[in-house]
């Protein structure tokens, strides 16, 4: 049931309006989103990211949106990843940006995404950055693995965001695997009807390992995106993160001990940095996929 509340409150446009107008709520909330995001703007992002870099990790931005139907707000998004992708180049940041096709244009139709993620890549490439595509709600994953398969055959440096919960990525990944970009390699964030995907379980797991192995053996660039521990257990006694172009991604503010445990053993790991004004969406995820974050945030909210 909690779940559920927050999944409609993240998508609730009424209740977002609500929150964006109440001066003393805003602030309060914004606080408890601190804990995953890095602030509103991408000033806020950069100088965490560059803190991260010094400590010898790698860095993933995310400008937050998605099912973006506006035109001129899709044009908008897309000119802020250009200057993000700007920023972080001027200040040689060889990293990656990450992003939903929903957001600079999907939602619209599929010519305007590609459109600008054309930009978007070139713009990258200039800088040596990567880009990353994320995975949305199944209904779209045709159309976003489409468009990756066509810019993936232009710019070697776009990945994309594999859910190991559909049970069309184990033909997805063979096809996949043929293209040179990075894949992320996630469970999978959205509720799915149970013939399209399966739930956490120990199956699940076993599907993340197997995906996993697949990738390594053919030696194509990985990113193990979980927070997982006895996941991540297994995979490091498989000896897989000792292998090349195998990274460990995590969500910012998400299980930061363990994945410091694992910087610390000399592994690749990469953070994932959020900024942006709808927070208050990204928020409601982190607390439904893990509604035990509730007491973090009423302890955010309430430490002075
Ligand atoms: P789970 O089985 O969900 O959780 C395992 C354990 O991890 C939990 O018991 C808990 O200890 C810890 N944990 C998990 N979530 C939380 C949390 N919110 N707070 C605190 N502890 C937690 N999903 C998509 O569908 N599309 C994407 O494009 C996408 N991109 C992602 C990019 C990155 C870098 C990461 C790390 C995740 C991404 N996800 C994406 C989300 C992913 O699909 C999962 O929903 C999310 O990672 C939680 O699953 P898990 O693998 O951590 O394991």
């Amino acid at each position: 049931l909690v779940i559920q509340a927050l999944k409609s409150a993240a998508r609730n446009e009424r209740m977002k309006h609500s929150v964006q107008q109440s001066t003393e709520l805003y602030p309060l909330l914004l606080k408890a989103a601190k804990r995953y995001v890095t602030g509103e703007k991408r000033q806020d992002a950069i100088p965490i990211a560059r803190e991260f870099i010094a400590k010898d990790y790698q860095i993933s931005i995310e400008f937050i949106g998605e099912n973006t139907t506006d035109l001129l707000e899709c044009q908008r998004a897309k000119d802020e990843f250009l200057q993000l992708i700007e920023d972080m180049g001027t200040l040689a940041m060889k990293q990656t940006v990450s992003f939903d096709l929903s957001h600079i244009g999907l939602s619209v139709n599929a010519e305007l995404a590609y459109k600008h993620l054309v930009e978007l890549a070139q713009k990258a490439n200039q800088y040596e950055i990567t880009l990353m595509i994320s995975m949305e709600e199944s209904s779209k994953t045709s159309d976003i693995l489409d468009i990756y398969k066509k810019i993936a055959s232009q710019y070697s440096n776009v990945g994309i965001t594999l859910q190991v919960h559909l049970y069309r990525t184990e033909e997805d990944i063979q096809q996949l695997i043929q293209y040179p970009g990075k894949i992320r390699l996630v469970k999978g964030a959205f509720q799915e009807p149970i013939d399209v995907a399966l739930k956490r379980s120990a199956e699940l797991n076993e599907r993340y390992l197997h995906y996993a192995e697949q990738l390594i053996n053919a030696n194509h660039p990985i990113s193990i995106a979980t927070h997982d521990e006895a996941l991540i257990q297994e995979m490091e006694q498989r000896q897989y993160f000792n292998q090349p172009n195998v990274e460990i991604e995590m969500l910012y503010g998400i299980r930061p001990d363990l994945i410091h445990q694992l910087k610390a053993k000399g592994y690749r790991c990469k953070v994932y940095l959020p900024y942006g004004s709808e927070w208050y969406l990204y928020l409601c995820h982190r607390l439904a996929e893990y509604p035990e974050n509730l007491f973090l945030a009423v302890a955010d909210i309430i430490n002075p």
